[in-house]
């Protein structure tokens, strides 16, 4: 005991302290609260800077309405806010910040600068602020729209300072909050940059899809389904308003993670245990275990159907009818996967999964004959197929092709039962190997070389990071994930490593190459197992320039026949092109 105890009041200082430590947990947590001060404003162009991991410096850039010179510093006060005024607005939030606390938070913990022009005004004003005590304020000109730096987060906090992760990861967790703000405005253009480098953007085009090419990639976006606006699965008696709506992944692009639910209520991104039951309700039986779809989805409801106020960092909702909701969202999604024709179901042939369509039986190379094959539309020469045309494609048969020859060893020329198909060689075999490293991690069944002689290979400062970096959160380490794919490291010295086992089928070198690019992708939204599955694949593909023979020209046909997604590599890229029968016809006027 130190003597006696007297209870006493913190001072302010403190109090505002322990406060922002609530709503800014992280850096990501300070962006998150800008960019929704941003869409709060209206803006329709929003640029997040970032530097040092968040510690370093945060900038949020935007053209929104602007705050009026008079209110610059009271936006600073703690519960200053201009989007509700009484307990009754409460009740019906329509503002993604409503509790004043974000700025004086940031402002408890760091430096900030926040210059604005406000809607009409002919200058604009500024504010600095240390620890929560302004320094200046004066006039600076400036466009329409408000400007927030923050600089040395945590620095007079080192408490929290403590518990913040490696720059490169606390990058990533900002980049999730971007891009998922991205995915829930996609008529508001994003731009991110991490340590000065450009590492994201979202077109700001107002259509979703857009969006999720920007965030997901190509493949992805191509493969997303639209939420259909049905009847059928409307349940009014209990719908109370609900309104689903968005784009769900097919059960081809189903990933190792959970981490592709994006969730959006009243466009607030929040998490939710109850809507990512209510999916994998939804996907049930058309995807193997451990597999998790892509989905984005908006709920749409009134605002007195929601609670958003149970958490200081607004991550978290609470519905009025929370049976409802669960059943309103499985519904659409189900829906949507049972009418996008033909369906997919997964049935499991000796270790593989193996996608089926319930209307036709599955095509597969040797029992083909070219007129049960469903017609699948390949592009045409020079036609890029485009994600709305793609998107229906579930099941993706590839016709019976006969190999002719090659072209500057690197197109393999086929005949088809309509007329003549050209193949990327590099491209398509990358598919190829893409999904069998996948399947084979899947099922753990990875085949391993040993190497007789353990290769030697150094690494980047940031390579090294991850693969230092412990699993969190029940993630596993990078290290884990890697033995999985038949990839064994040990550390051997500063920045270096040895490479004990690649896995069967690549060398040492294409291992080693494949494992670098991996470490090497932008902060953000990262499934390790896809991008190593796909660096492996990149690098153990047969290259452009190289002659290939005919019994290698059949098989690899024969391996791209059997892909599930046999018309792109696994960067989107087309793997075939087609020239029709009465395209050729055309062409030579036999018409
Ligand atoms: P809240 O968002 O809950 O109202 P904040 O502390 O985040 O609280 O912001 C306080 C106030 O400052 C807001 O209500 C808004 O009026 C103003 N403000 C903050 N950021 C911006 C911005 N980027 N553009 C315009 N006004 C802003
Ligand atoms: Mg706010």
């Amino acid at each position: 005991m130190r003597g006696k105890m007297t209870i006493k009041i913190l001072n302010s200082q403190v109090i505002a302290r322990i406060a922002a430590g609530e709503v800014v947990e992280r850096p990501a947590a300070a962006v998150k609260e800008l960019v929704e001060n941003s869409l709060d404003a209206g803006a329709t162009v929003i640029a997040i800077e970032a530097k040092g991991g968040g510690i370093g410096l945060i900038r949020v850039i935007d053209n929104g309405q602007g705050i009026p010179p008079g209110q610059l510093e009271l936006a600073f006060h703690r519960h200053a806010t201009s989007k509700i005024i009484s307990e009754a607005d409460l009740e019906s939030i329509s503002t993604l910040g409503f509790r004043g606390e974000a700025l004086p938070s940031i402002a408890a913990v760091a430096e900030v600068e926040l210059v604005s022009c406000s809607n009409g005004d002919a200058t604009g004003h500024y504010i600095t602020l240390n620890d929560g005590q302004v320094t200046r304020h004066g006039i600076q000109g400036r466009p329409q729209g408000t400007t927030v730096t923050v600089r040395h987060l945590f620095r007079s906090f080192p408490a929290r300072l403590k518990f913040l992760r490696s720059p490169a990861t606390e990058n990533s967790h900002l980049a999730v909050v971007v891009s998922q703000y991205a995915l829930a405005y996609p008529e508001v253009k994003f731009n991110l940059a991490v340590d000065e480098k450009n590492i994201f953007s979202s077109p700001g085009t107002g259509n979703l899809r857009d969006a999720v090419l920007a965030v997901h990639g190509l493949e992805t976006a191509r493969n997303m389904l639209e939420i259909e606006r049905d009847e059928r699965w409307r349940d009014h008696a209990a719908d109370r308003n609900i309104t689903i709506s968005g784009l769900i992944g097919t059960p081809q692009i189903a990933r190792s993670s959970r981490d592709y639910l994006s969730f959006f209520v009243n466009r607030r991104w929040i998490s939710s245990r109850l809507l990512a039951r209510a999916v994998a309700d939804a996907y049930h039986g058309l995807l193997p275990v451990g597999r998790h779809p892509v989905v984005v989805i908006n709920i749409e409801l009134p605002a007195r159907e929601v609670d958003v106020n149970i958490h200081p960092a607004k991550s978290e909702v609470k519905f009025r009818d929370e049976h409802a909701v669960f059943g309103a969202v499985q519904k659409a999604v189900r829906g949507t996967l049972l009418s996008a024709a033909p369906v997919p179901t997964i049935q499991q042939t000796a270790g593989n999964y193996t996608a089926l369509t319930r209307h036709a039986p599955v095509p597969t190379s040797t029992s083909s004959s070219p007129a049960r094959i469903p017609a699948t539309p390949l592009p045409v020469f020079a036609e890029i197929i485009s994600p709305e045309k793609a998107a229906p494609l579930l099941r993706n048969a590839l016709p019976a092709l006969r190999p002719v020859g090659q072209i500057a060893a690197t197109y393999i020329v086929a005949e088809g039962p309509d007329g003549l198909y050209l193949i990327d060689q590099h491209a398509a075999h990358e598919r190829i190997l893409f999904e069998k490293v996948q399947r084979q991690q899947n099922g753990r069944g990875i085949e391993v070389q040993g190497l007789l002689e353990p290769v030697v290979f150094e690494v980047t400062p940031r390579q090294d990071a991850l693969l230092k970096l412990p699993g969190k959160d029940g993630a596993e380490a990078l290290t884990v994930i890697l033995t999985d794919f038949g990839i064994t490291l040990e550390p051997f010295g500063k920045m270096t490593y040895l490479l004990r086992a690649s896995p069967a089928g690549f060398d040492s070198k294409q291992a080693i190459t494949a494992l670098r690019e991996s470490l090497d992708t932008p902060a953000g939204a990262t499934d390790w197992r896809e991008k190593i599955a796909q660096s492996l694949a990149c690098h153990g593909a047969v290259r452009a320039g190289q002659a290939l023979d005919g019994d290698e020209l059949r098989q690899l046909i024969r391996e791209l026949e059997q892909t599930s997604n046999p018309h792109t590599c696994p960067h989107g890229r087309p793997t075939i092109l087609h020239l029709g029968l009465s395209q050729l016809e055309k062409e030579f006027k036999r018409t």
